[in-house]
């Protein structure tokens, strides 16, 4: 019996394996193999991809102690690169819980609380912590993001202000789901992007010098 999370009933299902590959690690460098199984919901009927890897360790009969199995289709498990700092990604991972929960009220603040992070982790000296809003303002002058993201922080924030307070506005499903895709989109293009375009110029400086 293979147990994985339904996409659709969102919960642990015991299935029948439909099919079965024993994949050779990907990458050289980390030699982890990977066990991919094809298996339908057995209530809903939906097929679902799971993924096992072992890290090195063995049962006592020689064969790979796999971990636990991923769903990789639909919908891959949350993955946040870890240049994001850990107070932003720790709240944006408590956002992603709470959607998977469907306490979508909890997960728009969680996400705003991630945006909130990224002004009071670059702004480490100030006097009081940086609010959500300040924050934003703040990044802005210092050209860390531009006036779309600007103006799109700013939605975020008025939206994270109905959550956090009780003003009685409970959140639908899309909504949450929208505060948090793009909030993990500004932290992923402040810590990662650009990140990433420095080492692409770096690399380019290099070729052209050679
Ligand atoms: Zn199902």
């Amino acid at each position: 019996m293979y147990l994985i999370e339904c996409y659709r009933c969102e919960a642990v299902m015991g299935t029948e394996v439909s099919g079965e590959v024993l994949s050779e690690p990907l990458d050289e460098e980390i030699p982890v193999p990977a066990k991919v199984t094809l298996v339908a919901c057995p209530k809903c009927g939906v097929a679902l991809v799971g993924v096992e890897e072992s890290y090195g360790e063995c049962k006592e009969d020689g064969t790979p102690d796999w971990a636990e199995p991923v769903r990789v289709w639909p919908e891959p498990p949350l993955l946040l690169d870890l240049r994001i700092p850990r107070d932003v990604r720790m709240s944006l991972m408590e956002a992603h819980k709470c959607l998977k929960c469907k306490a979508y009220t909890a997960s728009v603040g969680m996400s705003g609380r991630a945006l909130e992070a990224i002004g009071r982790h670059l702004n480490p000296n100030e006097t009081k912590p940086l609010m959500l809003g300040a924050g934003l303002q703040k990044l802005y002058a210092d050209k860390v993001i531009d006036a779309r993201l600007y103006e799109w922080g700013k939605a975020l924030a008025q939206t994270r202000n109905l959550a956090a307070h009780a003003s009685g506005t409970h959140f639908r499903r899309e909504d949450a789901e929208d505060v948090f895709r793009f909030s993990t989109n500004i932290c992923e293009y402040i810590f990662v992007l650009s990140a990433q375009f420095e080492e692409f110029m770096e690399r380019r400086k290099k070729g052209v010098q050679q």
